[in-house]
């Protein structure tokens, strides 16, 4: 069962904290209770099996017919280049690949799951109306919801971007998605201002009602929703079986992980995995210069009324953190009290916990940041050291890892998530393995084949000839048009 951690709602099946995306009367929905999974259990079987029992003991209202179908997308990981999320020794770390999915960024190794997801929660309770998804993206997840989402019956989506606030290669691939239900609006102001409307509207009765005449509901593919976090608990499972395979970790020994963060979903997931009795030590928290998290673990204050910086991580630029407060539940003890006087609009996102919960936070969490000179350094250290291309996010986490690693003496194996190929971030990747000076640009699809070239890395299949494909109408509008465009395109 499922609750909020806002203590407004309790006793929800998976499949409708699915069907919601988010509490209603605001909050998030987290697992009652934690089921244990031994890692033993998990030896030798395909990813698929691996999804299957990661995520069947969280699904206890859906079927197992219908949990093997919905995993059945997942590259069986048996045979050779088919493996869904590799883990490649990078230097003394694991760099976990999760971009091998077909929008190339880390998302899709949810995205690629919640629709059927949502299509078996809606089916369980006879729901008729067609569902609305509507999603705030940094860059990535747009992509990959466009993706799953397009085609499919009774859905639509709308991706919300923050113009001039993707990188190129992301815009594009939003801009040329196919499938009439996918729609794709550039809203005038940052990430922040997108998610916050996106919350809004879900949270405004008015739109539901007028929505609900047209047999409409809206649902979310945000992280937010339970939907996207489960399927990502799966890859750190993964994670651990692939470094037991390589010899990397000693029977019975543990790992850290190492996660780049902007909305903390994939962290969470990593904290979920822990829970389960994954043998995890440390979990690495690395943000760019919108190091809101960072101040966090350092003071205990959560301070996101600041500067918003637009860095090479686009997808990390991020201010308000939605997944935190999830955590945030788990460490203050599920005081969902707590969690509710956090939250509260009147703070305008801005609180400071008790000395226990930040105890708490601090014993399971490593915080750090890297600056933008110290991202492209690390992307061309990395290449010349071990000529291994990292895109501008990952690079971050490495960055932190370094200092984590100089800061502790940690000599615990430790995977990198990888979050995106280097290829959707092309011209900085080449920025930095070529030293350009500051003030120069690239083009970004000359970028993308020089990479190529340098690298010897394909280019993965779902960038390729973007430039020349067609692109959709794109709307454009201010944070506070979203909801009146939203009821100009359905109602
Ligand atoms: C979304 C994204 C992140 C941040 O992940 P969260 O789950 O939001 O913390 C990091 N890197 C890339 C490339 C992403 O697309």
């Amino acid at each position: 069962m499922y609750e909020s951690t806002r203590g407004n709602l309790c006793g929800q099946t998976a499949a409708q904290a699915i069907t919601l995306g988010m509490v209603p009367s605001g909050g998030l929905f987290v697992p009652s209770t934690f089921p244990d999974l031994n890692w033993q259990d998990l030896q030798g079987l395909t990813y698929r099996d691996v999804a299957k029992g990661v995520m069947s003991p969280y699904l206890t209202d859906f079927s197992e017919e219908a949990i093997s179908d919905i995993v059945k997308v997942y590259a069986d990981g048996t045979s050779d280049g088919e493996d869904p999320a590799p883990l490649v020794s990078v230097g003394n770390c694991g760099v976990l690949e999760l971009w091998h999915g077909p929008t190339a960024a880390f998302k899709d190794m949810a995205l690629q799951v919640l629709p059927d997801l949502m299509k078996v929660s809606l089916k369980q309770f006879n729901r008729e109306e067609d569902v609305i998804i509507l999603v705030a993206t940094s860059g990535d997840t747009g992509k990959a919801a466009l993706e799953g989402f397009k085609n499919r019956k009774g859905m639509h989506i709308v991706a919300f971007y923050p113009e001039g606030g993707v990188s190129p290669v992301q815009e594009r691939q939003m801009t040329t998605t196919e499938g009439d239900n996918t729609h794709v609006v550039a809203v005038k102001g940052n990430f922040d201002q997108c998610q916050t409307a996106v919350k809004q509207i879900f949270a405004s009765d008015s739109i539901k009602n007028q929505l609900q005449e047209k047999q409409l509901i809206f649902s979310s593919a945000n992280s937010i929703n339970w939907g996207r976090l489960l399927p990502q608990i799966v890859y750190y499972y993964w994670a651990y079986l692939q470094a037991v395979t390589q010899g990397k970790v000693p029977p019975e020994g543990k790992i850290n992980v190492v996660v780049p963060t902007g909305n903390f979903g994939n962290l969470q997931a990593a904290y979920y995995a822990k829970r389960m009795g994954l043998p995890l030590n440390r979990i690495i928290c690395a943000s760019n210069t919108n190091n809101v998290l960072a101040d966090f673990f350092a003071t205990g204050v959560y301070q996101s009324q600041r500067d918003f910086f637009q860095t090479i991580s686009p997808s990390m630029d991020i201010l308000v953190s939605s997944n935190f407060e999830r955590f945030l539940y788990e460490m203050s003890g599920r005081d969902a009290e707590k969690i509710q006087s956090w939250y509260d609009s009147s703070n305008q996102g801005t609180f400071t916990v008790d000395p226990a919960t930040l105890k708490a936070c601090q014993d399971t969490v490593f915080a750090g940041w890297a600056s933008e000179e110290e991202t492209f350094e690390t992307i061309a250290r990395s290449y010349q050291t071990y000529q291994y291309v990292f895109d501008p996010h990952t690079a971050v986490a490495m960055k932190v890892y370094k200092d984590y690693l100089s800061s502790t003496n940690d000599q615990t194996f430790t995977v990198i998530a990888s979050t995106a190929s280097p290829f959707k971030f092309s011209s900085n990747v080449i920025r930095g393995l070529e030293g350009d000076q500051p003030e120069s640009t690239r083009d970004e699809w000359e970028a993308l084949n020089r990479l190529n070239e340098l690298s010897g890395w394909k280019i993965p299949l779902g960038l390729q000839g973007l430039d020349k494909k067609q692109e959709k109408i794109v709307n454009s509008c201010l944070p506070e048009g979203m909801a009146e465009l939203i009821k100009k395109m359905f109602v």
